[in-house]
């Protein structure tokens, strides 16, 4: 089989990459059986068992009346700040939220920010890097250098672990911690797939050369070690399994159920066969790889972050990380953290069965919660196939269920089980979880709760989480260039437009430059 490395050269990781940009479905998922007729209506809904929640929009955190009630439970905070007239987090004050950069790492900011939040400049940027200019190596090289010293620059901590552990210490040294991704994409094969396994252990080997960690996580995408195809089959099977009891899965390991009630099944319509010898040699393969790295951690101490990806394979993604988990924890301690996407329908429904199956068990987990980034190519599929979407039908209701999420999470952690980053650039749900976990009287050192945004990302949002007293971390890709490329692009059309994410940023950082040059 020929190899589709990630280290594979930008013209792999762009069609990769430009695959999800414009939104079209994922190549495993292109063997999706025919449509299906529309699993229902869409509603304003979630559903947890079979109760339905409706979702409610956020609230007004300058209005007391529209903090969370925790549940029907009182307020267990005595003695804790009153959110309603003392807010948790102070966003306004830009020489305290920038104390600790430099003014040209600002002045640097500001222009980067300003750069990828112009449409036409990163319409023109996605078009360069698609053509056939990139094909010729001079120009491939130019364009690849002032990208290295502008976005790559912003947005990633360096070509390798030694680059990036100096970005770790700056970090570290204006109070926040870093989730360490070794740039990855999608591995098609063993060969690429065992490469991959050897960088995740040097990344993990890395973080023991500190005497207290500056790093938080280790960050981990199951697709990288496990090839997406056989995710897919895995996927398939247990899909299936679900809906036919009587189906009979000999590999499979103990973990927690993957599907609720909710979760959307259309990706496999006929009993899906069994594993080939092959396909369940690759398999163990794969799961080896993952026991390898759970055992790397255990040694190093370090955490570890399972990234979520699309729903097509996130079943078996949830498989492999809630079939370690089991295996391998610290004592009380999580070692592995699952990631949760709160645009999908069934994600309040799956977080909560997880949580609870990972109780009975005494098993302990923590759960990372995104609102997602595959929306477009999830909303593609759906339709392509005539099924409902599994993204929820509006961006206040992803708001919401991240917010339940959350609120869920706090509430387990105020009870004395459970762990949670909440990796969000929302400045809304930031200061909401900051505002319940005060209320809860969750310690706002605990680390149970912490707090995350991607490097060069809402730097706001992380500083004043940072001086209210909260963990934060960044999340801090690293890898040669034209490997974090799609990466890059990702962030770029994230930030585009006047409503980008990174317009706080670039209003903050303007004042306190204006403070600083205006100031004697
Ligand atoms: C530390 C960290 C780790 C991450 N890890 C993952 C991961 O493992 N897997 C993953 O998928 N993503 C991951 N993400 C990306 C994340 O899912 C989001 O894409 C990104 O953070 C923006 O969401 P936000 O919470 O910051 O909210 P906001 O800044 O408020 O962004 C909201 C965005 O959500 C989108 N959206 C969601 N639902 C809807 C809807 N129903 N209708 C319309 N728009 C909608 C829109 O594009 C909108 O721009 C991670 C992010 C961070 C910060």
């Amino acid at each position: 089989m020929a190899s589709h490395t990630v280290r594979q050269k930008l013209p792999h990781n762009l069609s990769y990459f430009f695959r999800r940009l414009n939104s079209t479905v994922p190549s495993y998922t292109t063997t999706a059986a025919p449509p299906l007729k529309s699993a229902g209506k869409s509603t304003s809904f979630t559903f947890l068992g079979n109760s339905q929640i409706p979702i409610s929009p956020l609230p007004n955190l300058e209005d007391s009346s529209t903090l969370p009630k925790t549940a029907g439970k009182p307020n267990i905070s005595s003695g804790k700040p009153n959110t309603a007239t003392d807010p948790v987090l102070n966003l306004h004050d830009s020489e305290k939220l920038f104390s600790s950069v430099s003014t040209p790492k600002l002045i640097k900011s500001s222009i980067t920010l300003q750069l990828a939040s112009a449409e036409p400049m990163v319409d023109f940027g996605m078009w360069v890097m698609n053509s056939k200019f990139m094909e010729i190596p001079i120009i491939r090289k130019m364009i690849l250098d002032v990208i290295e010293y502008t976005f790559y620059e912003h947005f990633c901590a360096g070509k390798n672990l030694k680059e990036a552990d100096k970005t770790v210490k700056r970090l570290w040294d204006g109070g926040l911690r870093a989730m360490l991704d070794y740039g990855l994409e999608h591995a098609n094969d063993n060969e690429s797939c065992e490469r991959n396994l050897d960088e995740f252990i040097q990344t993990i080997e890395s973080t023991q050369t500190h005497p207290v960690s500056p790093v938080s996580f280790v960050v981990v995408k199951i697709t990288a070690i496990c090839p997406p195809i056989l995710l897919k089959r895995i996927s398939d099977l247990l899909r299936w399994e679900y809906k036919d009891k009587s189906l009979h899965l000999p590999w499979k390991l103990k973990t927690f159920q993957v599907f609720a009630n909710s979760s959307p099944l259309y990706h496999t319509t006929k009993r899906p066969k069994p594993l080939t010898i092959e396909e369940e040699r690759d398999f163990q393969l794969a799961y080896q790889r993952l026991t390898k790295i759970c055992q790397k951690s255990l040694q190093a101490n370090i955490p570890l972050l399972i990234d979520a990806e699309d729903t097509a394979i996130q079943p078996a993604i949830d498989y492999f990380t809630y079939s370690a988990a089991i295996q391998y924890h610290k004592d009380d301690e999580p070692l592995i953290f699952n990631t949760i996407q709160a645009y999908l329908k069934d994600a309040k429904e799956r977080l909560v069965i997880a949580k609870r199956d990972a109780d009975k068990m005494n098993v302990p987990i923590g759960f990372k919660l995104v609102r997602g980034a595959y929306m477009s190519s999830e909303r593609k599929l759906a339709s392509c196939l005539g099924v409902e979407s599994p993204i929820h039908e509006g961006i206040q209701n992803t708001h919401a269920c991240f917010n339940e999420c959350a609120d869920f999470m706090l509430h387990e952690i105020a009870n004395g089980s459970g762990s949670v980053v909440l990796a969000t650039h929302n400045i809304q749900s930031g200061k909401l979880a900051a505002a319940t976990a005060s209320n809860l009287g969750i310690e706002r050192d605990n680390p149970k709760l912490q707090f995350a945004q991607l490097y060069g990302m809402a730097e706001t949002l992380s500083f004043g989480l940072k001086n209210a007293g909260f963990r934060v971390s960044k999340y801090l890709p690293f890898g040669p260039v034209d490997q974090i490329m799609p990466y890059l692009l990702r962030r770029a059309e994230e930030n585009r437009g006047l409503l980008a994410t990174s317009s706080l940023d670039r209003q903050m950082i303007r004042k306190e430059l204006i403070r600083r040059l205006t100031s004697k």
